[in-house]
């Protein structure tokens, strides 16, 4: 039998930072250092190759442009290898995951990004572990050869996210992500068990359509008792924003001063889009249910249903980019795209 391959690609973050002897901060590096303090990688039946960005960056530096970077790595080889491994910072391995799940349209294979929270030469390293399980669920098959993860994923500390379900949750614990709404697809103890029922069905007719752009007139703006007016209106009323990840309270509530109504009622008829997204860390918007949240569904602002931050801005950014009219974009927030919300698939 053909032996699967993988194809690493190597962005940097920590997993392969050495610490600069005068400063003692990390800083990035190559490629090569990275493989030769994992030998074990030698140990897979499996035909790895790699790629590397050049230079490899902090993940904090990632851009829309870096994101073409990848798409255009992952397109190029979509067809030679089986799954892909993603390394990448921890910061922003949330939205860069959540940009690839919709760029990357109607992908069939495993992309799956890992890091880690010690580089892979400190002795406590948990990166080893994360690379290793990577690569194992980047390979795997289901008993008729097809892909057992078909999808866009972070795998770290033993459990698979989807990708665009996903936020970094902690900066210290090597338990750095969380998917609140979201299953795990698999998690890795002495096997790797796979919650199938959770993992996108693999769809043999889907062709992968890759899209590189991205548009970055977009701004994720927090609510907070006592938001000031002028603020608000300094906002909403640039000519540079299209689109407004609005992060409110609880299951999707604003204050009701008359004036922050009409501001936002205002942009929407402007053909800005309104996304509306809890600060809460789970649960879902549901602007009906107070006269709180009701209230904006008339200043034309769309629920963003339970929708990370790092998916909602990604997925506005995605399809703003693709140029479609207003009214299809505010419809498409509304429907699951890429498994990033809890409603219905587009029709
Ligand atoms: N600053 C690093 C990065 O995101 C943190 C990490 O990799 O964990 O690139």
């Amino acid at each position: 039998m053909k032996k699967s391959s993988v194809l690493l690609i190597y962005t940097g973050g920590t997993i392969g930072m050495v610490q600069n002897a005068r400063t003692g901060a990390l800083e990035s590096f190559n490629f090569e250092h990275l493989m030769q303090q994992i030998p074990e990688i030698e140990l897979f039946n499996l035909n790895i190759s790699a790629v590397s960005f050049n230079p490899p960056i902090d993940s904090s530096d990632m851009s829309p442009a870096h994101w073409q970077e990848l798409v255009q790595i992952i397109s190029d080889n979509y067809n030679v290898y089986d799954g892909f491994v993603v390394l990448h910072g921890t910061d922003t391995m949330a939205f860069t995951a959540s940009a690839m799940s919709f760029m990357l349209e109607n992908i069939m294979k495993p992309v799956i990004f890992t890091g880690s929270q010690l580089p892979v030469g400190a002795l406590r390293t948990d990166g080893k572990e994360n690379l290793i399980t990577a690569i194992e669920i980047a390979a795997a098959k289901n008993a008729d050869g097809t892909p057992a993860v078909p999808e866009v994923c972070i795998y770290f500390a033993n459990k698979l996210l989807r990708g665009n379900r996903c936020t970094k949750r902690d900066a210290g614990s090597f338990d750095a992500f969380v998917s609140n709404n979201y299953p795990p697809l698999a998690t890795a103890g002495t096997t790797i068990t796979y919650n199938h029922c959770y993992i996108r069905p693999y769809n043999e007719k889907a062709t992968l359509t890759p899209q590189y752009h991205m548009e970055q007139g977009i701004i994720i703006f927090s609510l907070f008792p006592g938001i000031k007016e002028d603020v608000v209106k300094a906002v909403l009323r640039s000519n540079e924003i299209k689109g407004v990840i609005f992060r409110t309270f609880g299951a999707g509530n604003a204050p009701q001063a008359k004036w922050l109504i009409e501001e936002l009622a205002r942009a929407s008829s402007e053909g800005k889009i309104i996304i509306n997204i809890t600060q809460c860390a789970g649960g879902s918007v549901e602007m009906e249910r107070y006269e709180t949240g009701r209230q904006l569904i008339e200043a034309g602002v769309v629920s963003g249903n339970d929708s990370t931050v790092e998916a909602a801005l990604t997925k506005l950014m995605y399809l703003l980019g693709k140029g479609l009219p207003t009214d299809t974009i505010r419809r498409l927030m509304g429907c699951n795209i890429s498994g990033e919300i809890s409603a219905p698939e587009k029709p």
